[in-house]
């Protein structure tokens, strides 16, 4: 027999557990997911977007609008910092998948943890300024990042959910 040709590629497949993963958020406005990998494509953290641990999904807003103290913005990890927070090995030369560009914040948290690959699938966000600010950390300390966009975003399955973000009041 030969190999099963239909197989997903690892791209696919992380791509597909960010999107997964994502669906944990219980932010009513923004889900996203994220997946580190090794450079053997063993997966080493995962993360989607949501207030620290121990703290209750109704402690605090989710509004977006507001003032700093009464918006989400103030109190919510994202996705990529919380898949760098639950890393269960080292994260140097890892590569991320994204279901977003990082933003400049997460960008720094990535660098100083040894993520050496970003990979997004949305960048709708492209010309906003911490995401022009977050191009320029990563170019300026050599990590590559390039667009994959999974399958899923062409299919009618639930988790193919349009990706909605909001600019960080930063
Ligand atoms: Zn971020």
């Amino acid at each position: 027999m030969q190999p099963r040709a239909n197989h997903i590629s690892w791209d696919e497949c992380f791509m597909r557990m960010a999107r997964v993963i994502a669906e944990r958020s219980k932010d009513p406005s923004t889900q996203a997911g994220a997946v580190v990998a090794d450079r053997n494509n063993v997966v080493v953290g995962l993360g989607y977007n949501g207030f620290p641990r121990g703290v209750e999904a109704e402690s605090f807003t989710w509004n977006r609008e507001g003032s700093f103290l009464d918006t989400k913005y103030a109190y919510v990890c994202h996705a990529e910092e919380n898949a760098v927070y639950n890393a269960n090995n080292s994260t140097q030369d890892c590569k991320i998948y994204c279901t977003l560009f990082p933003c400049n914040e997460c960008a720094k948290t990535l660098i100083q943890n040894g993520i050496r690959e970003i990979v997004f699938e949305s960048d709708k966000y492209h010309d906003v300024d911490a995401f022009v600010a977050s191009r320029r950390l990563f170019d300026a300390a050599g990590v590559a990042y390039r667009q994959y966009i999974s399958d899923w975003a062409e299919s009618s399955l639930p988790s193919a959910a349009p990706i909605t973000f909001t600019q960080p009041s930063v």
